[in-house]
């Protein structure tokens, strides 16, 4: 007798369904009608059914579905998943800033952080990447090794979360609390253009989330091949984290640098699709004592930028454990604010947020992830002590 083994389920993989709150419309299209929901004739009615669902109201369950016959739903519930991430922990800031630690996926963790007052209503500083490779040395994230791109369900995801939290369902016309995005959190973006481009596309919708392109910014710390490729893709507006005149010191600040230097950079910035007076680049420049912020540096920006519609945003730097960098003193800031205030450009000194959660520019992360290490060690130290008091 023979005996033979079925392993064929053993050695299926499991596949984790599809999470529609991830995909374009076309995706959505494609998805539906691969999944035998639908014909292909039918799929841009269905999908566009399926997607107000998603991104006009909200939901996270196939079943409220109500214009959807009841049948379709037990079959895209079979097939896909809406799923919200995992909220590993949510923080408010005494100035009304919110702090999210998603869980996107076993090891996986960002931070997205919403910012009342700022923008028309309020801005959400989203996250590409899980970690990041460019290591500018003011920055605190890019003490960390890069994990993962981020998909495009998981950068939709901290939109999804942040309105869930501020109520924000369905799409208001008017009077939204999220009313700008910024990608300015964990990562260069231009390292995942594809996947920001696609979250780009679905945030902002007509028929969905429906947030204007002008509102939605990417910020990048300057990979030039990819400027015109922001543009062309997603018509976002553009924000550069420049924070030096000079390559000498801009090699330092944002080693990046080295590969795109600064004439490569102005002159890509300079090509940038759709720039104009009502859609100006924003130059990022962190204020770090006696490195950057002279008045002679303020002048030198001047120069840098002549002709480029644009402001500049001052931003304090904001200390972390173990850095050498100092911030600039106020009057220091404000003197070169006025320089450059004189020369015409808007240069507003961006009030630090959050800075009592952690939720501060160039503090993404880093700490709640240091608190949790610490909190393993000493759970790791605790056991120890346990087994050698067993064992004596
Ligand atoms: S500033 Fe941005 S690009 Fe530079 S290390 Fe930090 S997260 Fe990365």
């Amino acid at each position: 007798m023979s005996i033979t083994l079925d392993l064929s389920r053993a050695s299926a993989p499991v596949k984790a369904p599809v999470n529609l709150s991830g995909l374009t419309r076309e995706g959505l299209r494609n998805a539906l009608v691969e999944a035998n929901i639908c014909p292909p004739e039918k799929a841009k009615m269905r999908a566009s059914q399926v997607w107000r669902w998603i991104h006009h109201y909200g939901v996270t369950d196939f079943a409220l579905m109500s214009d959807i016959g009841k049948e379709t739903r037990a079959a895209l519930a079979e097939a896909f998943t809406l799923a919200r991430p995992e909220i590993v922990e949510r923080q408010v800031s005494k100035d009304g800033t919110r702090k999210y630690l998603i869980r996107t996926a076993p090891g996986i963790e960002v931070e997205a952080v919403y910012i009342p007052d700022v923008g028309r209503a309020g801005a959400l500083c989203v996250s590409s990447q899980v970690g990041c490779t460019l290591n500018c040395t003011f920055c605190h994230t890019g003490t960390q090794k890069l994990v993962r791109n981020l998909t495009t369900a998981e950068i939709v995801a901290q939109v999804q979360v942040a309105r869930d939290d501020l109520d924000e369902w369905p799409s208001p016309k008017e009077d939204r609390r999220l009313s700008n995005i910024v990608f300015m959190g964990m990562g260069e973006p231009l390292y995942n253009l594809d996947h920001v481009a696609d979250a780009i596309d679905i945030i902002s919708d007509n028929e969905g989330i429906a947030l204007s392109r002008r509102r939605i910014t990417v910020s990048t710390s300057g990979v030039v091949p990819q400027l015109h490729a922001l543009g062309e893709r997603t018509a976002a507006m553009l924000a550069i984290s420049l924070h030096a005149t000079n390559d000498a010191l801009r090699d330092v600040l944002v080693p990046l640098n080295k590969k795109y230097p600064l004439d490569q950079l102005m002159a890509g910035i300079r090509a940038y699709p759709g720039l104009a007076n009502t859609r100006r680049v924003t130059f990022e420049y962190v204020m770090l004592k006696g490195v950057n912020d002279s008045p002679d540096e303020a002048r030198a920006l001047v120069k840098l930028i002549e002709g480029i519609p644009s402001k500049v945003n001052l931003i304090p730097f904001n200390p972390w454990p173990g850095t050498d960098y100092e911030c600039s003193d106020w009057k220091t800031i404000e003197r070169f604010a006025a320089i450059l205030n004189k020369a015409g450009y808007a240069s507003p000194i961006r009030t630090p947020r959050g800075r009592d959660i952690l939720a501060a520019c160039g503090q993404l992360k880093s700490e709640s992830e240091k608190q949790r290490a610490s909190a393993r060690i000493k759970a790791e130290r605790a056991e120890r002590d346990v087994d050698d008091s067993a064992a004596a």
